[in-house]
């Protein structure tokens, strides 16, 4: 079951390679190559999954890094963190599937008057395909079949669906 509550035969980890500082620091790197002529002040990541590679992309970028995190449900911005009107932001994620919580961090931060400029993640895994209210890019794309539950095979042959990710609230 991932986090988005479609099921997949298929679990993206990315803590695996995150939990290495260097490797961190260098897909961080990647990501923020794409964006070094946007002019980004600030990149923002919805916790907890994308707080190490967002906060890896804002070193490469030399922005500041904040993030937002559930609150009743809802994403939010907390801690005292605040954008400014206009200000650049560019979210980062570190998985995308259906871009829920990309799509959710945007509306967030739009909400709160910043320009979100992009988004951008380790790993896409929706061959492209998940829309997140602003142009979105991954350092790798891949079509990973994942399955609403309704629909499941491995759940009609009784098999069970585990959650491997960390999301509590759902
Ligand atoms: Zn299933």
């Amino acid at each position: 079951m991932l986090t988005s509550g479609l099921h997949s035969a298929i679990y993206l980890q990315c803590a695996l390679v995150l939990q290495h500082p260097r490797e961190a620091r260098d897909l961080g790197r990647s990501i923020a190559q794409r964006f070094r002529d946007e002019n980004i002040q600030t990149v923002a990541s919805p916790a907890i999954g994308g707080l190490i590679i967002g906060h890896e992309v804002a070193r490469a970028l030399g922005a500041r890094f904040i993030w937002t995190e559930r609150e009743n449900g809802r994403m939010v911005l907390r801690r005292g963190f605040s954008v400014s009107p206009g200000e650049r932001v560019l979210v980062v994620e570190d998985v995308v599937t259906t871009g829920g919580s990309t799509r959710e961090t945007v509306a967030a931060l739009k909400a709160n008057g910043a320009n979100v400029v992009a988004a951008a993640s380790i790993i896409d895994r929706s061959s492209g395909k998940a829309e997140v209210g602003v142009p979105r890019v991954a350092l790798v794309t891949l079509d990973v079949p994942s399955v609403d539950p309704a629909g499941c095979e491995a759940c009609k042959r009784g098999e069970p669906a585990i959650k491997p990710g960390s999301r509590k609230d759902k």
